[in-house]
Order: C-alpha cells, then sequence, then structure tokens
C-alpha cells in the first residue's frame, strides 16, 4: 500500500505526465489521432503548441504558481484566510499576474481575462458569468487539496478563493470541489472500488456532470472535463490504461489528461507510475513538482482547524 507521501506524489507526477502526454493531441478529434498515431501513448511532445518532448503546458505552469503562493505565505497566511484576511488570496492573484507575464507557452482565455482584471482592478472575483464554465480554475488547484489536507473548511474556502478569481460560474465551483474531494478521499488511500461508490454517490448529487452513457465529449467545458475524467477513472483501474484511453480522446487533451492523472496517481501511487513516462517528464518539471509536494504537505500538517 502506497502512503500519503507516494500517494501524493504519484497525483502531482500523474498530472504533469497526463499534461505532457495530452498536449501532443490536444484539440484533435479521436479520429484524427488514429489517423496520425494509431493509439497516441508516448510523451513525444509536438502539438499546435510545438512542444519539445516532455514539456508541460499550462495546466502544470499555473498549478507550480499557486503552490508557490502557497508556500510563500506558510501557516500565517493560511490562518489569515480562515479569519477573513484576503492577503493570501491577493498573493495567489499576484502569482498569477507573474506567470502570465512570464509568457506561458498557453493561457485559456477565462484564466488570461481573469488574471488581467485582477492586475488591472485589484478585484478578487469577477461577476457571475455564463461564459466561465471553462475547466481553467478546476485545473490548477491540486496544490490547494495538499495544503489543506487536514482541514475541510480550509480546502473548501481555499479552492473557491483560488479559482473565483478567473472562473465565477456554478459548473466551475462544484466541480473544482467535487474533484478536489475525490481527490482527498483517494489520497486517504480509497482504492478503485471506493473510487467508484464515492463518484456515484457525488454525481447523485450533481446531474449535471453525469457521464453515463458516455457522450465522447472532452472540450474544455468544465462540464465535459469532468466527465471524461470520471468516465475513465471509474472504467479503468490501471493507471496507464486509464491514461491512454483519456488522451486518444483528444479535444482538450492535456487538461483532461492531467486531472486524470493527477486522480489515477493517487489511487496507485508514485511508485507504481509507468517509468518510461516519467522518464520522459523535463527533469526540471518533475524536481519542481516534487519539492512541492513535500513543501505542501508539510505545510498541510501545520494546519490543523477543522
Ligand atoms: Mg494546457
Ligand atoms: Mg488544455
Amino acid at each position: 500500500m502506497p502512503d500519503l507521501a507516494d500517494r501524493a506524489l504519484g497525483a502531482y507526477l500523474g498530472f504533469a505526465i497526463g499534461d505532457a502526454l495530452g498536449a501532443t493531441v490536444e484539440f484533435m478529434r479521436p479520429r484524427e489521432i488514429v489517423q496520425l498515431y494509431g493509439v497516441h501513448r508516448d510523451i513525444i511532445g509536438g502539438g499546435w503548441l510545438k512542444l519539445a518532448a516532455g514539456q508541460v503546458t499550462d495546466d502544470t505552469t499555473m498549478s507550480l504558481a499557486l503552490g508557490e503562493a502557497l508556500l510563500q505565505g506558510g501557516n500565517a497566511a493560511l490562518q489569515g484566510l480562515m479569519q477573513g484576511d484576503d492577503a493570501l488570496v491577493r498573493s495567489i492573484g499576484d502569482a498569477y499576474g507573474r506567470w502570465l507575464k512570464s509568457k506561458p507557452v498557453d493561457c485559456g482565455n477565462t484564466c488570461r481575462r481573469g488574471i488581467q482584471r485582477y492586475l488591472r482592478e485589484g478585484t478578487l472575483q469577477g461577476p457571475y458569468n455564463p461564459g466561465d464554465g471553462g475547466n481553467g480554475a478546476l485545473m490548477r488547484n491540486l496544490p490547494t487539496v495538499l495544503a489543506t489536507l487536514h482541514s475541510e473548511s480550509a480546502f473548501e474556502r481555499l479552492s473557491m478563493a483560488q479559482a473565483r478569481l478567473t472562473h465565477h460560474h456554478p459548473f466551475s465551483d462544484s466541480a473544482t470541489l467535487g474533484l478536489g474531494w475525490l481527490l482527498r478521499t483517494l489520497l486517504r488511500g480509497a482504492d478503485h472500488s471506493v473510487c467508484q461508490l464515492w463518484t456515484e454517490k457525488w454525481i447523485a448529487e450533481n446531474e449535471v456532470f453525469r457521464f453515463t452513457p458516455y457522450r465522447e465529449r472532452a472540450t474544455a467545458y468544465v462540464v465535459d472535463t469532468v466527465q471524461t475524467v470520471l468516465h475513465f477513472l471509474t472504467l479503468h483501474a490501471d493507471f496507464e490504461t486509464a491514461m491512454v484511453a483519456t488522451v486518444n480522446q483528444g479535444d482538450d487533451a492535456d487538461t483532461t489528461g492531467a486531472l486524470l492523472g493527477m486522480l489515477a496517481g493517487a489511487r496507485c501511487g508514485a511508485s507504481q507510475l509507468p517509468r518510461r513516462w516519467l522518464d520522459r517528464l523535463q527533469p526540471a518539471t518533475r524536481q519542481a513538482v516534487t519539492e512541492q509536494t513535500v513543501a505542501l504537505l508539510d505545510l498541510s500538517h501545520a494546519l490543523a482547524v477543522p
């Protein structure tokens, strides 16, 4: 049985693997993937972003930016957030701003608009926007889950605060919380069958995300993203099988791959991740992810409010 540290590292490395693997076929239709690759199963870079092999995209780099802001603020900033101080949320907004100015290889429209609004006006969320139903807030929430592992209330508050900096939509909110709860459950040691039961229960309360029968849509609309991830996560117990099936669905394949990798990686632990994929990640990414995982878990132990 993997321990918590192995599961947490499995989640973050699995996330980066899915990003690097899926980016090659992002925005492609499944039929086009078959024509070009047969089954796409190797981290080879390329794609519309013309990536180097093993390079990750905004999904991973924006998560790392969030994680850095959480570590910089430390326990004092998290405690402050729980007492109504918004300093931590501002420093997350600042971190997203620095990230955007660093000219990342990719940035979704809703993320860009939200970060620019924060930089311009200093507001921590925009008004409800029916166009904010993309997966950008959900995609980067992994560091929140690690940092708040021992506090449900801090998990919920921080998830919503970082999400609303760019996305104000009920489906984005419930997806960010829902997959966050599932990740917490898996990090605590849930296996494949527990994962299936948990998902059934959550879907009963969040019907919009129901994924049976699977509609085979994997776009960046958060409903499509969640349906794709949960469909393949609950269908396949094995990390590699679930990952290959997910990214070969194409469309927002880096993000569906990253989120599938996060959940399936937490389920199996870092020690069970396919070696050929791990070895293909760029060393700097692998190191940043590994160091951040350890530091965020350390931070989570300090925060023991309910
Ligand atoms: Mg991306
Ligand atoms: Mg994407």
